[in-house]
């Protein structure tokens, strides 16, 4: 079964959503924005109203610390309709005059149709809503598949649908593995556009097999994101915000950084204190409240992270603190759980796979640089371009160097801090396109010009 609100099992029912989705469009593209906006910001309060049971659910699901979840997860879904509740409302098209020619132009935006909604495990709810949200909004109907491997959250939030107001067949969520499910929506001729988050080689494949249907695609792939620390840097700041950028959520999301590039002048101190300030994150039960590190989302994962220490020993790599030097530090109770130490690795080459590849887990490198102009060049050679983090007291620097980094975002003095209205998306293999407001709001429309001569 699929369907609107209920949850299909098998990816056969790819069909029987494109049917529902295909009734639906007609009365909800014809809906004003101010009557789609009503119906999101229902289903913003709903989920907002059971805040806590989805926290815990996304909790147990994943395995990231219940106050990540309650801090970030959920918040971020409620905010994701909420913001494009409101953003909808606020969107113009253009217009242009040619008096010389008697005539003026302008643009109609109207929804591309079915929106096919694929996402990833590391952040369930969040990013799900976050392609969701925009695309309702915009007056498509969508058939969402979230990962097989964390699809609770979606499924609770489709007992809200109805009674946020929506129409059947509007959201359309699957439930299936992407290799079933995910690829016979990517792959269906009625699903107009794939809006994708997840990994590269999964991006490439989607490339593939919509291709023959040139659908529009906008695809979030993966990182390998470099801090940049200079020695004006505020330590104090940056050594929290970076401990925090290395390890938040296991190491799980695409912005964390994996690749810290520090000034030598500085660089014996950082190692001493950065690992320091580690050595105090609490690892544990994802359900108590005072955890900062939780379980990672599989055996196979777990497996995959910690082959990675193992080769960059291999290579002669320093395991400074972590998996491997530190093991008795895990709790006795979760040494059998897919648990694992945050791990520092330095003196390591950045031609290592750690260096280069994305890992995906609690584990970031440590490396020294000389001068801006070295260091820009090592922090874009990788084949990724999604984030990067600044850190300088000397706005001239920040900005010299923000310019020159191959990236799709770059924080200074901070990370992590979003204005949904403006884009987000990355570089090179990290992506194509971009979403935010008006970003989101080209990619769920097609574009017409009009022209009318008018003398
Ligand atoms: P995957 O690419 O393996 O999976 C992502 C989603 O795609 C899942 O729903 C998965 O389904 C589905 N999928 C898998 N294979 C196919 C296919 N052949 N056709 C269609 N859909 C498919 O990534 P992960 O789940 O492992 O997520 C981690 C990755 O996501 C990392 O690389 C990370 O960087 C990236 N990411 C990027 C973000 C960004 O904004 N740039 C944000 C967050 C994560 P299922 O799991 O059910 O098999």
């Amino acid at each position: 079964m699929t369907i609107s609100h209920p949850c299909s099992k098998h990816y056969d029912s790819i069909e029987a959503a494109v049917k529902a989705a295909q009734n639906a469009f007609p009365g909800w593209s014809a809906k004003t924005p101010q009557e789609r906006s009503k119906i999101m910001s229902k289903l913003a309060d709903l989920i907002e109203e059971s805040l806590e049971s989805f926290a815990e659910a996304e909790s147990k699901d994943q395995g990231k610390t219940i106050t990540f979840a309650r801090m970030v997860d959920v918040p971020r879904a409620v905010y994701n309709f909420r913001f494009f509740s409101s953003s909808i409302l606020h969107q113009t098209t253009e217009c242009t005059q040619m008096d010389h020619m008697g005539c003026m132009h302008y643009t109609e935006r109207t929804p591309v149709g079915i929106a096919g909604l694929i996402s990833p495990w590391n952040l369930p709810l969040y990013l799900l809503t976050w392609k969701i949200a925009p695309a309702v909004a915009c007056g498509n109907t969508v058939i969402a598949k979230p990962s097989e491997m964390t699809s609770v959250t979606a499924w609770m939030m489709c007992k809200l649908l109805n009674k946020a107001g929506f129409p059947p067949g509007v959201v359309n969520i699957v439930l299936g593995s992407g290799l079933k499910a995910g690829d016979a929506l990517v792959s269906h001729p009625e699903v107009s556009l794939i809006s994708f988050t997840g990994s590269t080689l999964t991006g490439q494949h989607i490339i593939e097999r919509s291709a023959p249907y040139c659908k529009k695609l906008s695809l979030e792939l993966g990182g390998k994101n470099p801090a940049i620390i200079f020695e004006d840097a505020n330590l104090d700041e940056c050594i929290s915000a970076t401990v925090r950028s290395s390890f938040a959520n296991q190491g799980e999301i695409c912005l964390c950084t994996s690749r810290i590039f520090v000034q030598r002048s500085i660089y014996k101190d950082f190692l001493r204190r950065f690992v320091e300030a580690v050595k105090k994150w609490k690892i544990g039960d994802p359900s108590d409240p005072t955890v900062d590190l939780g379980a990672l989302i599989s055996k196979e994962h777990l497996a995959k992270v910690k082959n990675y220490i193992k080769k960059a020993e291999s290579e002669g790599a320093k395991i400074l603190y972590g998996e491997g030097i530190d093991s008795l530090a895990l709790p006795p109770r979760n040494q059998n759980g897919y648990f694992m130490l945050p791990t520092v690795i330095a003196e390591i080459a950045d031609d290592s796979c750690c260096m280069q590849d994305e890992i995906f887990g609690p584990i970031t490198c440590i490396t020294e640089f000389g001068t801006e102009e070295e260091v820009i060049r090592r922090a874009n050679g990788v084949k990724y371009g999604l984030a990067a983090t600044v850190w300088s007291s000397d706005v001239g620097r920040v900005h010299r160097v923000a310019k020159r980094l191959k990236s799709g975002l770059v924080w200074t003095n901070c990370w992590l801090i979003r204005d949904l209205n403006l884009p987000f998306g990355g570089m090179k293999a990290s992506g194509i396109g971009r979403e935010g407001a008006k970003d989101s709001y080209e990619f769920f429309t097609e574009v017409k010009t009009i022209t009318i001569k008018h003398t």
